[in-house]
């Protein structure tokens, strides 16, 4: 049994996804995804527009209605019935984020519970065999194996140079630990 964290943001959750549709919906525009293509989302937006798509992480409802990543649920479920399982949020990036966080992990990972959920500021202080998220700056922070799930803004990431794994979804989580 390996003690497993995983990073919410970006691997439990499609966020991005939900920062984009608010952008467009409020700006107009048309952007998707991969044209983020190895950039954050406010690298690519005007800097006169970077304090709103801040804003939009402030509001209440934005955590609590994010979009599950596709097989997510599915794959955590089988995780935790054979590992230890934490859910990693460095939710200090975001004070107000917590209560959203929490209900919507509630709703969608019952089956994690709640003394496994971890909001924290740098990841360094996690005592983990792996940590699975899509933030380089976070998995240089942690001292066990780290998993970099693929995100638009990490895409030029070379995992292997770092030690770490890159995982394209959740079946290649899937596939890492259950083949
Ligand atoms: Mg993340």
């Amino acid at each position: 049994m390996a003690r497993i964290c995983v990073d919410m943001d970006e691997v439990m959750a499609d966020t991005v996804a939900a920062h984009i549709h608010r952008y467009n919906h409020d700006f107009n525009e048309n952007l998707r995804a991969a044209d983020l293509d190895g950039k954050w989302l406010w690298q690519v937006v005007p800097s006169d527009r970077i304090d709103r798509l801040s804003a939009y992480l402030d509001e209440p409802d934005f955590f609590a209605d994010l979009p599950l990543m596709p097989e997510a649920q599915r794959v955590m479920e089988r995780l935790s019935a054979e590992h230890e399982l934490f859910i990693a949020s460095a939710a200090m990036e975001v004070p107000r984020s917590f209560n959203a966080k929490y209900r919507w992990l509630q709703q969608h990972f019952p089956f994690v519970p709640q003394s496994q959920f971890v909001f924290c500021g740098t990841k360094a202080i996690l005592h983990a065999d792996y940590l699975v998220d899509d933030n380089p700056r976070q998995l240089r922070a942690f001292t066990g194996k780290g998993l970099l799930f693929s995100s638009p803004h990490n895409v030029n990431v070379d995992a292997g140079a770092h030690g770490w794994t890159r995982l394209a979804d959740w079946l290649a989580v899937e596939a890492f630990f259950f083949s």
